[in-house]
């Protein structure tokens, strides 16, 4: 892709490839750092160069590792993908010895992500890329050592080429946006929003959350959890934590770890249950510090992380 490049068809975003230049160094699978992972090391038309590579669909920080100069980034809507699939990208970018994103930034597709570096004992100047086609975020190690998703992709089944000059593609079917036959999809639920939480703004929980502690009596039907609200489980365990930091249970549902209701019982246990939430609800206060959103669930005002919100 260019930079400011911005593609898109009957609403959709095509999940383009970050770079200008493409000089794949190491591909998927193989040995040592890429053994049984789907990851190809990408450098630019000079070896050493610190080139810069641009979001390849409107996308959302979601963790950093600064030691590595690793993000894990993950698209606002889904996209479509080179194979022809629809869904939610969720990918990692590594090496990057200038990261400066910051947890729940929203970058739009062309701007820039980051730039090609050694940060984490990299050998040569280059990016690590990995690509899901799902929203699922499980981060997991394999038996070699190395960490993948669950519903990892080549890079060719992942983005399309357009724009892209191929220095070393390792003879590998890269598809353009021309390749593939766009099929009808509706448009009509598709919003254009900004992402930035105001007062007033539609959201939701994006995500599964762990039931970290229920209050007890457990006719109350409250819980806490760490990541949504900051407040540690000491804090819950001995109720020092204000009333807003517990969160109604009435509008969760039960969910195993990837976010499966099947085979659940719906009786929810502290420390070890999952949640998902998919109502919407209005953003009463914004707290800039620390970068909260005050909600009403139930009837109580809870502040939760604007991170583990989307605007709709
Ligand atoms: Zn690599």
């Amino acid at each position: 892709m260019r930079k400011g490049q911005k593609s898109s068809n009957k609403g959709i975003e095509n999940f383009l490839c970050p770079f200008t230049d493409m000089y794949i160094s190491q591909d998927s699978g193989g040995a040592y750092s890429h053994k049984g992972i789907m990851a190809n090391d990408v450098r630019g038309v000079q070896a050493g160069v610190r080139y810069p590579y641009y979001a390849p669909c409107t996308c959302k920080c979601l963790k950093t590792y600064p030691i590595t100069g690793q993000v894990m980034w993950q698209s606002v809507n889904k996209v479509r993908f080179a194979n022809g699939r629809i869904d939610y990208a969720t990918f990692i970018t590594a090496h990057d010895d200038t990261m400066d994103v910051k947890i729940g930034q929203v970058i739009k597709q062309g701007k820039q992500i980051g730039n090609m570096g050694i940060k984490g004992n990299a050998t040569g100047v280059h990016c690590h890329i990995q690509v899901s086609q799902s929203s699922d975020t499980s981060w997991i190690k394999n038996q070699y050592g190395n960490y993948r998703f669950n519903h990892e992709y080549d890079l060719n089944d992942c983005y399309f080429v357009d724009d892209t000059n191929i220095i070393k593609g390792n003879d590998k079917k890269w598809r353009t946006t021309k390749d593939i036959t766009v099929k009808e999809v509706s448009v009509n639920n598709i919003e254009i929003v900004d992402q930035i939480l105001h007062v007033g703004s539609k959201v939701k929980f994006d995500g599964i959350f762990k039931v970290d502690i229920l209050k007890s009596p457990l006719s109350t039907n409250l819980f806490g959890n760490i990541k949504l609200t900051g407040v540690s489980y000491d804090e819950y365990y001995h109720e020092s934590a204000k009333a807003y930091h517990w969160i109604p249970l009435d509008d969760f549902t039960e969910v195993d770890k990837y976010g499966s209701s099947k085979n659940q019982d719906d009786i929810v246990v502290g420390g070890k249950s999952y949640v998902i939430n998919k109502n919407i609800y209005t953003v009463k206060k914004i707290d800039v510090k620390t970068n909260s959103a005050q909600l009403e669930l139930n009837g109580r005002d809870i502040w939760v992380y604007s991170t583990y919100l989307y605007e709709v």
